[in-house]
């Protein structure tokens, strides 16, 4: 029989996603070294241990209206009329205890004032000079926020290995803390291979065409958050070559792009193998077949295809998720939604697809439609896609109307 080609679909030899995903995870051990980092920089990093309370929020009882704070004892089930003592306002407390009979003015997030134990909203009562009826009968307790509702002294507000957004960063806020212990930055050397490829800003000659792999994986590695070592386009030779993985091996991971390929004049794995042990993997997966996966001396070693679709799609699939497990947290894990397909979606059986889809709602719908022509080279398609379009192994595509599976790319509002 004929070595697999790359017009073959079904090939006996191909590692599954999962597979593949399982040797590497199994490979990485998580960095164990901590710094301390002020609050601000501390956005997209990892705890690196936990951390618990140390207030109460809300510390103090507050409004969550803006209203009457009373006792609801005194309403007399909604006869009676009460006085108005004064104001509570956020960071301007009413003074003392609520004398009995009264009712005081307060505003969201004001301290309730001792005593009162219910607040009614303002378009509840009627007010008239100092005295004030309410004209619905509330439940006792009603609009009164309970110290620690939100996070209590002393319980788990965050755990090792939390990845840090906007909330994550808020809360530790809101506890007073000022810098917090995060996993060091992982360091990733990345570079483009390929003699074809001249930087931007360099006028093209024939047959020349500009790095853009070098460019997406800046921004996937940024927001993986991870410190980024840029060495540029390494041309296809194996002095070339030799020299930047003599730069990139002291570098927690290398990624390069390129020269991976079947039939390539394939230095890439020549010379990398001559730093470290390599596996070559054949993965059942478009776009993305081929893998380069292994150390360069200290490093993990990722060596993805080089078309710009593959790149993106090999590192959302295995360097993504590496990336995580050295940072020492676990992956998210992907919304997955299925929803009828408003285009013919071809596809050979053998591989799985991740094509590239637009999710959008038609007639109040959930439905996905192709960005079109799905060739691994297609970039501008990553750009148009706002998801993949999960297309498994056996499937031989799928007829308009057809449900079938979708991974949203961020899951936002
Ligand atoms: P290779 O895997 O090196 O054979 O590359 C496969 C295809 O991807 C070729 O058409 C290359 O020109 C293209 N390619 C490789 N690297 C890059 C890059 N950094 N930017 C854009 N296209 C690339
Ligand atoms: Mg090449």
């Amino acid at each position: 029989m004929d070595a697999p080609t790359c017009r073959d679909e079904a090939d006996p030899g191909a590692l599954g996603v999962e597979q593949a995903q399982a040797r590497i995870l199994q490979s990485l051990t998580p960095l164990a070294v901590h710094e301390r980092v002020a609050l601000r920089q501390a956005y997209g990093r990892v705890l690196g241990e936990p951390v618990h309370a140390r207030l109460d929020v809300p510390r103090e009882r507050n409004s969550a209206m803006d209203g009457y704070a009373l006792r609801h004892a005194d309403l007399d089930g909604g006869r009676a009329t009460l006085s108005v003592a004064g104001t509570s306002r956020a960071g301007d407390p009413y003074r003392g205890p609520l004398p009995a009979g009264a009712s005081v003015r307060i505003m969201t997030g004001a301290v309730v004032p001792d005593g009162a134990d219910t607040v009614v909203m303002q378009e509840e009562v009627t007010r008239d000079g100092e005295s004030l009826r309410v004209n619905r009968m509330p439940s006792r307790g009603e609009f009164v926020r309970r110290p620690g509702d939100d996070v209590e002294a002393g319980a788990l507000l965050l755990d090792a290995g939390k990845r840090l957004g906007p909330a994550e960063v808020g809360l530790l806020a809101s506890q007073g803390m000022t810098e917090v212990a995060v996993v060091r930055r992982v360091q990733v050397a990345f570079f483009s291979t390929g003699d074809e490829l001249v930087g931007a800003g360099t006028a093209l000659g024939p047959g020349q065409i500009h790095d853009s792999n070098r460019y997406t994986l800046y921004g996937l590695l940024l927001e993986q958050g991870v410190q980024p070592l840029d060495l540029g386009v390494v041309g296809d030779t194996p002095e070339a070559l030799e020299a930047a993985f003599e730069q990139a091996r002291s570098a927690d991971v290398v990624v390069s792009t390129g020269g991976v390929s079947v039939g390539d004049a394939d230095f890439v794995k020549s010379v990398a193998q001559r730093h470290g042990a390599l596996q070559f993997w054949k993965i059942a997966v478009r776009p993305g077949r081929p893998l380069t996966f292994g150390r360069v001396g200290d490093a993990h070693f990722f060596g993805l295809p080089g078309n710009p679709v593959s790149v993106a799609v090999t590192f959302a699939l295995f360097v993504a998720p590496a990336l995580d497990k050295l940072s020492g947290t676990s992956p998210p894990r992907p919304l997955r939604l299925r929803v009828p397909t408003l285009s013919t979606l071809s596809k050979a059986p053998g591989r799985r697809d991740y094509q590239r889809g637009v999710l959008e709602e038609r007639d109040g719908q959930l439905a996905v439609r192709t960005t079109g022509a799905q060739g691994s080279h297609v970039l501008s398609s990553m750009s148009e896609a706002n998801c993949y379009v999960v297309l498994g192994e056996s499937s031989t595509g799928a007829e308009i109307g057809a449900t079938v599976e979708v991974i949203p790319f961020a899951n936002t509002l």
